[in-house]
Order: C-alpha cells, then structure tokens, then sequence
C-alpha cells in the first residue's frame, strides 16, 4: 500500500491511539514506510492550547519506536505545523532548528477559530467563509515557508452546514489557482489528504478537480496522508487513490525525509 504520510498519535490534543498501535497498522497493510505528523498549532487562541507539542518528548519517542521497527518498516518524523501569520518568526526559527523528515502546513485556525467550532460558520454566508478561508491561506502560503506540503488545501469544506453540496474548485478558481501557482513556484508540495471521503464529501481535500489543476499548471509534488487519528483510518481509501491520482496525470507520489523530496512510482506501489 502507498505510504501514508499524515498519521495522528497520542501525542496529538485529539487522538489516544499509541503511536506503536498506528505503526504496526501501517505494518499489517504492508506500507514500507509512513510518517507521523502530530499537530503543533501554536498560539491559536484556544482558551486552552491543546494543540501544541512538546518536541522534547515527542522527537526522542519517535526515534525509539524508528529504531525498533527499522527491519518491518521505515519510520519517518514529521510534524502538522499550524500555519499563521502573526507567529511568522516563531515558526521561522521554530522550523530551523527541527530535525524532521517532514513538516506539513496547515491553516486550522482562521481569525483564531477553527472551523470544526460550529460558531466559525454564524453570521455569514458560506460562500463568503469559503472566500476568506482561500483569502487567508493564499496570504500564509506566500508569506510563510515553513513547511513542505500544504495540507488538505480545501479543509473548511469539512465543517461546513452543508459540506461540499455548494462547493466546487469551479466556483472558487480565482482564490485556488493563485496558492497552486504559488505552490509550484516555491517548490512546496500539495498534500492529498483522503480524510474527506470520512467526512463524507465523496472526494479528498482538496478535492479532484484541484488536484487535476495543480498538475495542469505544473505541479509535481503530491503527498498523500490519511489524517487518521485511529488506526482503522490509516491508509482510508488509498488503493482508490492511486487510480485517482493517476487520472489527474500524477506519475509519482512525493515521500520526503530530512525534508528532502523522494519521488515514489505510482504504479509500483
Ligand atoms: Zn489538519
Ligand atoms: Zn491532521
């Protein structure tokens, strides 16, 4: 099975499962690899932050569990950075001393909400919150370079009252088609993240018309992570994804360790 490169573990404010129970998940499905990406959301304006790690603990458990496993499956370090603007230098000098195969980006909290909190949606008009949300992510996708692939690019989509029923790439293209230019510019990567076929949209974020107009507009680097925060949801609907994948005109699906991209054949997998 394809490597799933966005896995949840108890280290995360929101998931209890072992990271040893997400591993040999990964293991009983054949991957020869993952990559643990807990949330580091910093200063999000939770009135209690659960979402930060504690690095201290985190990097020295992983390398254990990297080093016990090292015969049944490669074990790779990474992290889902919390993307905004006004802790720029934070993230900055944050990301410069980490040594992580793989740092994910992710706009959770919007105006200091996140989405998933259902008072993120009163008083305005959906289309109006989708706008702003792509608004914002274009800004943090410009200004900041903290990570490598920008997470489930379409996120908001999610949450909303009546999820994908009125979205479409279509209906928001000229707020996408800048952060995919943007993207491909700055040699960061799009992650496809299939948790949104759980949140029953029937598509990844972003869904497959993004996906088909990132490689339309040259865009090379792909990565798939399952958003699992229990193990049954490791490598959710990956061997769908892999034709998917093919059908956007994707060859390749990008790994990356010490933060460097590694291209993997998608018909090998
Ligand atoms: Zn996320
Ligand atoms: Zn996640």
């Amino acid at each position: 099975m394809l490597p799933d490169f966005h896995i949840h573990t108890s280290f995360s404010g929101d998931s209890q499962t072992p990271a040893r129970t997400q591993i040999e998940q990964c293991i009983s499905l054949g991957m020869k690899e993952l990559c643990i990406t807990d949330h580091h959301d910093y200063d999000s304006g939770m009135e209690e932050e659960i979402f930060l790690l504690d690095f201290d603990t985190y990097l020295p458990a992983l390398h254990t569990l990297r080093q016990e496993y090292q015969n049944q499956i490669q074990v790779n370090i990474g992290v889902e950075l919390g993307l905004q603007l006004h802790v720029k230098d934070y993230l900055k000098d944050l990301v410069s001393s980490l040594e992580v195969d793989f740092i994910i980006g992710s706009c959770h909290f919007i105006d200091q909400k996140d989405p998933y909190d259902p008072t993120f949606f009163q008083g305005k008009t959906e289309q109006e919150i989708y706008q702003h949300f792509f608004e914002v992510t274009l800004k943090r996708v410009q200004s900041l370079d903290c990570f490598d692939s920008l997470g489930h690019l379409d996120y908001v989509v999610r949450y909303s009252p009546t999820k994908n029923q009125n979205y479409s790439y279509y209906a928001y293209q000229e707020y996408i088609d800048p952060i995919l230019k943007t993207l491909i510019q700055k040699g960061k990567a799009l992650e496809c993240n299939t948790a949104g076929f759980r949140y029953h949209l029937g598509q990844p974020n972003p869904c497959q018309d993004i996906l088909t107009r990132y490689r339309e507009l040259g865009g090379e680097l792909i990565t798939l992570g399952s958003d699992a925060h229990t193990s049954p949801h490791i490598g959710y609907n990956f061997p769908y994804i892999q034709s998917l994948l093919e059908t956007c005109g994707f060859r390749y699906l990008t790994t990356y360790h010490h933060r460097r991209p590694t291209p993997v054949l998608l018909e090998r997998v």
